[in-house]
């Protein structure tokens, strides 16, 4: 377990809160993308979203909701990027599940433009189907 993020909800180490509930947290990320990213946490410690239930995600994703408007507001963004990083592979660093909000401005370069694959013939129905039997 990592327990950074339970310290930072208990207060036993110190963040901007920006909002909590019974279930979520939110705080100012301590090394943002743009001035104002927000970090949305469960309470309850779970490792990312794969250890995550359905209800327990979606609770998480409503106080997202909630506080991208906020800090869409109030940093006067152009957007948002909605962010989870699950697993190192993905750039997860802190194995607590949270959710990056991160205010965007036009042309701000704060990612670099992603890289794409082109499928082979027939490749993306196959992709398609393996996905859709993994659906549970
Ligand atoms: P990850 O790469 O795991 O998706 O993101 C973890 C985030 O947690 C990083 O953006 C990092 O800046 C943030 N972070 C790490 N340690 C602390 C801390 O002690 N306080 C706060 N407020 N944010 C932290």
């Amino acid at each position: 377990m990592n327990e950074l993020f339970l310290k930072i909800i208990s207060g036993e180490l110190p963040c901007s809160k920006i909002y909590e509930d019974t279930e979520t947290f939110a705080f100012l990320d301590i090394k943002p993308c743009a001035k104002g990213h927000t970090l949305v946490v469960p309470k309850a410690y779970t490792r990312n979203l794969f250890l995550m239930n359905e209800r327990d995600f979606g609770r998480l994703m409503e106080t997202v909701h909630k506080v991208a408007h906020a800090v869409k507001i109030a940093t006067n963004a152009d957007g948002i990027n909605i962010v989870i990083n699950n697993e190192a592979a993905a750039g997860q660093e802190v194995f607590h599940t949270h959710v990056h909000i991160i205010p965007r401005h036009t042309n701000d370069g704060v990612f670099a433009p992603p890289k794409h694959e082109t499928y082979t013939d027939g490749e993306m129905n196959t992709f398609a189907e393996k996905i859709t039997s993994a659906l549970i």
